[in-house]
């Protein structure tokens, strides 16, 4: 079984967890920047950010054989803070990186205006540079925020079948999908969506533009739900093509459209990095 876990915050994880998903058969992951908690001051502080989770994070990814993308934006919740909005000068520089196969996490928190126009601006970086979108939708109020959601992606001109509306469930799921939207799913431990669940969902809606993903962020999550969702498919009366497909070939298909995924040989991607020896310091 191979798994591409499309939306993994590594940052949050451990080396633990990157052993124990490239056991289980994750090869690849795309790493959507997002907040890290505590909120940021300045935009310094998210130039660090980026380049740790286009240059670090590739490289201890590599390590384990697995392969890393990053999406680069700044996300919705932060999009509030004027401190942050600089930022925005800032995308274009990092979206034109090799390794960036997306714009994203963009979208709404609380849909506030200071979203609006931050989400906008940053579908308009999408369609400049050529990248798909990946939209987180809100947690509280999700229908709401999917549908306006949706109402933005259409309003901006960018290709409904580039833009992957994520956090979604057996509520928001038909208005993504009938808006030619991706659908992504984060599958989370306790809350929210579960490995039973998602097979009911592919069950009804089938395997069509859908996407799963184990989020694995600050809150409690399990780096380890993609692969528990696989194997939820096959005692569910699945079979291994139709797992390869929902969890390895729709993610390659949706980041693909950037241009820029490198599936080829993570050691290369290790041999690159070794040459910067900063980073390689320390431990
Ligand atoms: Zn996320």
């Amino acid at each position: 079984m191979r798994i591409f876990d499309p939306h993994i915050h590594m940052t949050s994880r451990t080396t633990d967890d990157y052993q124990r998903m490239a056991e289980a058969g994750v090869q690849a992951v795309v790493e959507p920047a997002f907040w890290l908690g505590q909120p940021r001051t300045n935009p310094g502080s998210f130039t660090d950010y980026f380049d740790s989770i286009i240059g670090w994070e590739p490289f201890r990814a590599s390590q384990f054989g697995i392969k890393h993308h990053a999406t680069i934006a700044l996300n919705p919740k932060e999009a509030n803070d004027p401190r942050c909005r600089p930022v925005l000068d800032l995308l274009p520089r990092y979206l034109a990186k090799d390794g960036v196969v997306a714009v994203g996490e963009i979208g709404y928190d609380s849909m506030t205006p200071a979203e609006d126009e931050v989400f906008a601006a940053q579908l308009a970086l999408a369609l400049d540079h050529e990248l798909p979108a990946l939209v987180h939708t809100p947690h509280r109020d999700k229908a709401r925020g999917t549908q306006r959601s949706i109402d933005v992606v259409k309003e901006s001109g960018i290709a409904p079948e580039r833009v992957l509306l994520d956090h979604l469930n057996e509520v928001t799921v038909a208005a993504a999908l009938e808006a030619g939207l991706w659908a992504g799913f984060s599958i989370y431990p306790d809350t929210k969506m579960s490995p039973d669940r998602m097979v009911a969902i592919l069950r009804e809606y089938g395997l069509d533009r859908v996407l799963v993903n184990s989020a694995a962020d600050w809150g409690k999550s399990d780096p380890l739900l993609t692969v528990r969702t696989a194997e939820a498919m096959l005692a569910g009366g699945f079979d291994k093509d139709d797992v390869d497909r929902v969890l390895w070939r729709n993610p390659v298909e949706f980041y693909g459209q950037s241009g820029r995924l490198d599936l080829s040989d993570p050691a290369e991607a290790e041999a690159t990095f070794a040459g910067n020896s900063i980073l390689r310091g320390g431990s």
